[in-house]
């Protein structure tokens, strides 16, 4: 039985992109009958708020991406993190770290050829008496293996990391005490049952450390499909900055079925854009004619 998930942060409005993302889990899952579980990533107090939740909420309904279970919001889980939290220190795998976000994005700081910064073990190793001494509020960080995770994604094909060169030590509980996103969305998706996480490509590079944490913690690895990124001409990841493609604004112009149609032509399902409902495109939905480059978003004027 396959479940998947709608999992959005509730910091703003959908704009297309998260649409795009959601119609094509909702189409894989409703392809097999399988059970949709919509939940919301609200870990973040200071960017999320209740409101964003509910008008995601209405969003899909307006839609007809419907779910059949609502898990609880991270914000009101953080026992349940709690829990997990202390089978990995447990497992003598955790560590405080000190180290300030000026430190961390120095550009003396190591980071691979794509930018992304490779913690370098700073404080992996400090003695009692220096811990002692430290005056800020720890993070917490798990120790990595020298161990390369392969992704066997079912769009993007195969993505590997070794943890150790490509990563390093990563963040699970912040120095307020908020989880972090690799630990939640492992610990709910794997006490939820997900068996299948439909997603943007952005996320496609924490899957390695989700893996990680997913063996340590005994939970099964659920089948991933990282869905293109919907891009401006110039290339860039559209953002709140494109107006024109603002939920509310795109609602107060065209009907669901225009919206889905557009992205499903964007996706690669259908050979041009016409109305369509979303349940009838899953009817013959397949993985196989989704497209897996980035793609230029529609509707931008
Ligand atoms: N909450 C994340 C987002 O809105 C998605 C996380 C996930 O699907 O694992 O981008």
């Amino acid at each position: 039985m396959t479940v998947g998930r709608f999992a959005p942060s509730p910091s703003g409005r959908m704009h297309l992109g998260n649409v795009f993302a959601a119609l094509l889990a909702w189409c894989s899952v409703r392809n097999v009958g399988g059970t949709l579980l919509l939940r919301l990533e609200d870990l973040d107090p200071d960017r999320c708020k209740p409101v964003y939740g509910d008008q995601i909420k209405r969003d899909l309904e307006w839609l007809g991406l419907d779910w059949d279970r609502e898990a609880q919001p991270q914000s009101q889980r953080g026992e349940v993190y709690r829990s997990y939290l202390d089978r990995l220190e447990a497992l003598g795998l955790l560590y405080p770290c000190y180290c300030t976000r000026d430190q961390l994005l120095a550009p003396s700081a190591p980071h691979r050829s794509d930018g992304r910064r490779i913690y370098p073990g700073t404080c992996r190793d400090l003695t009692p008496a220096q811990r002692a001494a430290m005056t800020k509020a720890p993070a917490l960080r798990l120790r990595v293996p020298d161990r390369t995770y392969t992704v066997h994604d079912g769009l993007q094909g195969d993505y590997s990391e070794n943890l150790e060169a490509d990563c390093g030590d990563f963040i699970v509980c912040r120095a307020d005490g908020v989880c972090a996103y690799q630990l939640a969305v492992v610990v709910d998706d794997g006490l939820s049952g997900v068996t299948q996480v439909v997603r943007g490509r952005d996320l496609l590079d924490s899957t390695p450390r989700q893996q990680y944490l997913q063996e340590l913690l005994g939970f099964p690895i659920p089948e991933t499909c990282h869905v293109p990124l919907l891009i401006t001409p110039e290339g860039r990841r559209i953002s709140k900055r494109e107006r024109d493609l603002d939920l509310g604004v795109l609602q107060s112009r065209m009907s669901p079925e225009i919206l889905i149609g557009a992205l499903a032509h964007t996706a690669g399902l259908l050979d041009r854009p016409r109305p369509i409902t979303p349940r009838e495109l899953a009817a013959d939905f397949s993985w196989s004619r989704v497209r897996r480059e980035d793609q230029i978003a529609p509707f931008l004027t």
